[in-house]
């Protein structure tokens, strides 16, 4: 068999615990198994060298207290090169020091990065489009018998130039590597054993998943589960690669991400996840006439701000209020942006609002059942939580509400439609 294994940040995140990757490794291979393994950066890595690029622009006499700080003028093409080309160096030390460690056990291994492992992106830095993998080196590797460990997050342009894949990214390394090389299977090796109906560390209650649609896991990535980059599970289920979630502490089987199957349908909700990193945008008393609401989108578009959840609502006097939330990273730029925008003789009160979070709810169920959306607004109405806008998508409800509410909104939720007691419960 061909293995891919992926470990995460905090399974490398000491040398001890390096080593036991290591011990893990070389068990695989001794199984008779030829074996590619992908590093995130030791856990805290990445976040201390973004810190220290953006202390580089901190104005004089700002405390560091205030938290990292960009000042706009120096996000240019040419500082976002910079800054992938230093964050990728976490994954380089983790992938060199793991394959000592393998070494050093007596096995054979080799680290590759970005340009040697033939990971093909286009020049969006900070958020590269993996073009193909060149599996030439690697192959070579394998073939002579390496276990081989290649450095996650990261690839290379056409220019050799070094890009990144966004954060959380090795896990889109493993599965792009896996499909290159028709993988029997990708092991995302991380420190919870499996994908759980929602986040463990915030609801006790959790129960883990044997198995998980390939659908239902892009929405619930998409939806702040970071246990999987959304786009690992994209890619993941358009090669039909088989992903794997366990944790690299024990040798305890996880979850399978599978395609669905037809029992799947009559599960009503899988999962809860929370996403903390929006923040909501309205701009009140804007013309309602046809071309209006294109220019506020066009001017994100602009910018590439991804926008999410999106309401308008017809006012009075020919105006309307337009509200939609962007990702919290982005709101500066987004309101200045839309400072700019022409609205012709009377310009929309632009306000924004930091405090808010989603909470999403998942299931392949809901495409043949009616009233989830009811059974979880009475829900959130129980403890007095304000919900603030929806969306809904064929298998998810989005909620937006106030961040104090959050964690006690996911656990309302969550515990609401049975999903920690062993059971889906009727609506
Ligand atoms: P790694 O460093 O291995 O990539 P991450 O921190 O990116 O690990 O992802 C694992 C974390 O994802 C877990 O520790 C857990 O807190 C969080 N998480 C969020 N939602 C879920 C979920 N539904 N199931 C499991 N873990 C989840
Ligand atoms: N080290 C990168 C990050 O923290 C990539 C990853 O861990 O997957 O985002
Ligand atoms: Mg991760």
């Amino acid at each position: 068999m061909l293995v891919v294994q992926k470990y995460g940040g905090s399974s490398v995140a000491t040398l001890e615990r390096i080593h036991n990757c290591a011990a893990r490794c070389l068990a695989t291979a001794r199984e008779g198994h030829r074996l590619l393994v992908v590093v995130s950066a030791m856990s805290g890595e990445t976040n201390r060298l973004i810190a220290l690029a953006n202390s580089l622009s901190r104005p004089a006499g700002t405390p560091e207290s205030a938290g990292p700080y960009v000042a706009p003028s120096i996000r240019t093409p040419e500082h976002e090169r910079e800054l992938d080309q230093l964050v990728a160096t976490g994954e380089v030390v983790s992938a060199s020091l793991l394959a000592m460690a393998i070494q050093q056990a007596g096995g054979t291994a080799v680290s590759l990065v970005g340009r040697q492992l033939g990971m093909q992106t286009d020049r969006s830095f900070g958020r590269a489009k993996i073009l193909g993998v060149d599996r030439a080196r690697i192959d070579a590797e394998l073939d002579a018998g390496a276990i081989v460990v290649c450095a996650g997050f990261q690839g290379t342009d056409a220019k050799g130039d070094t890009t990144t894949l966004g954060r959380g990214g090795s896990d889109t390394s493993a599965v792009a590597l896996a499909a290159a090389l028709n993988a029997d299977v990708c092991e995302i090796l991380t420190d919870v054993d499996g994908v759980y109906t929602t986040d463990p560390r915030i609801v006790p209650t959790a129960r883990k998943l044997e198995r998980l649609s390939y659908e239902e896991m892009l929405e619930l990535a998409g939806q702040g589960a970071k246990v999987l980059q959304i786009r690992s599970v994209e890619l993941a289920m358009r090669y039909g690669v088989h992903v794997h979630v366990r944790t690299s502490f024990d040798d305890r089987p996880g979850t399978m991400i599978v395609p669905e199957e037809p029992a799947m349908e009559s599960i009503l909700v899988s999962g809860v996840a929370l996403e903390r990193n929006e923040a909501k945008v309205t701009l009140v008393g804007v013309p309602d006439v046809p071309g209006v609401v294109a220019k506020i989108f066009a001017a994100m578009a602009a910018l590439d701000i991804v926008v999410d959840m999106i309401i308008q609502n017809a006012g009075a006097d020919g105006r309307a209020d337009v509200t939609f939330t962007v990702p919290e990273a982005e709101l500066d730029r987004a309101t200045a942006a839309l400072g700019t925008v022409q609205f012709g003789e009377s310009a929309p009160t632009i306000t924004s609002d930091r405090a808010i979070c989603k909470i999403s709810i998942v299931g392949l169920g809901m495409r043949t059942h009616a009233g989830v959306a009811a059974k979880a607004f009475g829900l959130l109405a129980g403890e007095g939580i304000n919900v603030q806008m929806v969306s809904t998508s064929e298998i998810k409800i989005s909620v937006v509400v106030h961040e104090r509410y959050g964690e006690l909104a996911l656990r309302v939720l969550h515990d609401g439609f049975g999903l920690g007691s062993g059971g889906p419960a009727a609506v």
